[in-house]
């Protein structure tokens, strides 16, 4: 299978700015750089997403996002941070490697947009809330 580009990264074939690095997670700067500072967090094994990895690997990697998360706020001046998991296709992810973005949020107008649409009022909340409930591992 053709390796995704964050197995390439993590095995030294495709350069990176690599901010941290232990047995388990690595972090980048993401080449996108949607806001200045805006890093990955990545399972150096390879998951497909949050969602299908293994719950003492996905710590690991929250714990990495949320000390990166307060290192921005201390030395970029940032005054937020969102962290942020794709999961499929349909969510956004682009890279099926295990990630989380961490990105630094500055006052004003960032350029980075993050929208949510109000429930428009026909759901039925009650329904959703027990066959969630119910399917919960
Ligand atoms: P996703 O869309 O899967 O949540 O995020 C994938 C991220 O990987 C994107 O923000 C994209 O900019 C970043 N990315 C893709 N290719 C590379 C690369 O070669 N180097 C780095 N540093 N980031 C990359």
């Amino acid at each position: 299978m053709e390796k995704d580009v964050f197995c390439k990264i993590i095995d030294g074939e495709i350069p990176s700015y690599r901010i941290y690095e232990d047995d388990d997670v690595i972090a980048i700067l993401d080449i996108s750089q949607v806001t200045k500072g805006h890093t990955l967090v990545i399972s150096k094994k390879h998951y497909e997403n949050f969602l299908a990895t293994p719950k003492d690997v996905m710590h690991k990697v929250m714990d990495v996002a949320q000390r990166i998360g307060q290192a921005q706020i201390t030395t970029l001046n940032a005054k937020g941070v969102n962290i942020l998991t794709n999961c499929y296709p349909e969510a956004g992810q682009t890279v099926m490697h295990f990630h989380v973005h961490v990105i630094p949020r500055y006052e004003n107008n960032d350029g980075f947009i993050l929208t949510m649409k109000e429930n428009d009022g026909d759901l039925n909340l009650p329904s959703i809330c027990e066959s969630i409930r119910r399917e919960m591992k």
